[in-house]
């Protein structure tokens, strides 16, 4: 077997040698697309130190399910195991095509990437819902509540369940029940011939190719117990960011999308040379989805610990609560990507605005840090920093 050469030379080929010479070429066997998209997995910073799990699984690594009418793929915490308490589904739907009648003991939270989406639901007080989704429009249905999803036009979006063992695969679905009742079970709960049942499924139908729907108001279906009362629906794009130098962070839990009882989530936009400051979240672990654009994250777990790896649009992220980290945009196009948390509320804390409120002297002393360093300490929060001439 000849060996294929590998060209030394090429300087997008990152090779394991750290700036202070420390490392060697790799000559091969590599992977050599792999090695381009992780620099900080081939060459890791010198700061970084000792084991942590892996933080990253791309969408692109997830076996498709397609079906006439549309694909979906998962990574759950069989694909990325420390992931245990949040669970992600990319799905595509054509224009017609359907998510079939179906429910779930986890919530679920979803994001439109592209395209809109027909979404119908009903609560157990027998209240309905039935909205249009248009991109960076999402939805949330709370445990148990059953619900569809219809593509007006081509569509693709993001669902997100809060715990790491849900499987997509494995919902509660219509057809599979009525598939495993028996027909005269179904004849007396219904109340009509058993013959009325000839033509059900014989089992379960998952996503199918059906007809565009006409408008909600034409398709509206009037419940003796009124619509839900707290709307299913939340136009994040729509909500006006908190800006800063560096880019802008939306933010939607249950103090502005009530429903949203078990799902935080921010929006973050990363401009080429700009960072998602060092930060922590108190309260939950972050999943997070990669939207555009390309960035590293270092996450620091204590006792020396700190790993960093690459992300780009398609992958998924995870940080587990309390570690120290912060995502660099280190592409030239701006970088978009979501945090999601399993909690009713949204929280970080901030690593600059803790020293900031912290006694000047005490920072100085622990970290014998300079007047300069102390004097630019900002005690609002500033999410996505970027400092001229830096
Ligand atoms: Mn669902
Ligand atoms: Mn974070």
């Amino acid at each position: 077997m000849e060996k294929q050469p590998i060209n030394h030379e090429d300087r997008n080929v990152p090779q394991p040698i750290r700036s202070d010479g420390a490392g060697a070429i790799d000559a091969g066997p590599r992977n050599v697309m792999r090695d381009i998209q992780n620099p900080n997995i081939v060459v890791p910073p010198v700061t970084d130190e000792g084991m942590i799990p892996n933080l990253r699984f791309s969408f692109s690594d997830a076996p498709m399910k397609l079906n006439h009418g549309g694909w979906s793929r998962e990574i759950t915490v069989r694909q990325l195991p420390i992931s245990t308490a949040i669970a992600g589904v990319n799905m595509s739907l054509t224009a017609g095509g359907v998510r079939e009648l179906h429910w779930h003991k986890q919530a679920e939270w979803a994001y439109m990437l592209l395209g809109r989406a027909r979404i119908t639901a009903v609560d157990q007080e027998g209240r309905n819902f039935i909205a249009d989704i248009g991109p960076g429009d999402l939805w949330y249905f709370p445990a148990g509540v059953p619900h569809s999803i219809q593509g007006l036009e081509h569509c693709e979006f993001l669902l997100v369940f809060d715990d790491g063992n849900f499987s997509e695969f494995s919902t509660l679905t219509i057809s599979d029940w009525l598939a495993h009742t028996p027909k005269d079970v179904l004849s007396a709960n219904f109340g009509v011939p058993e013959n009325a049942f000839h033509s059900l499924p014989s089992e379960q139908v998952y996503i199918y190719q059906g007809n565009v729907p006409g408008s909600v108001a034409s398709e509206d279906v009037q419940s003796p117990y009124g619509k839900v009362p707290l709307t299913f629906k939340y136009e994040l794009l729509n909500q006006t960011p908190i800006q800063t130098p560096g880019g802008s962070v939306r933010i939607v839990d249950s103090s502005n999308f009530p429903i949203s009882k078990n799902i935080a989530a921010a929006l973050v936009q990363i401009e080429p040379g700009a960072m998602r400051e060092l930060h922590w979240h108190p309260n939950s672990d972050e999943w997070q989805y990669y939207l555009t654009g390309q960035g590293r994250m270092t996450v620091f777990t204590g006792n020396g610990t700190a790993r960093t790896f690459d992300y780009r649009a398609g992958d998924v992220g995870y940080v587990p609560s309390n570690a120290g980290h912060y995502i660099q945009n280190t592409g030239t196009e701006t970088l978009w990507f979501l945090e999601m948390f399993k909690s009713d509320r949204y929280e970080d804390v901030s690593l600059n605005q803790w020293m900031a409120l912290t006694p000047k002297e005490l920072v100085q002393s622990n970290l014998n840090a300079g007047t300069v360093m102390l004097d630019s300490l900002r005690k609002k929060k500033v999410p996505v920093v970027k400092y001229p001439g830096t």
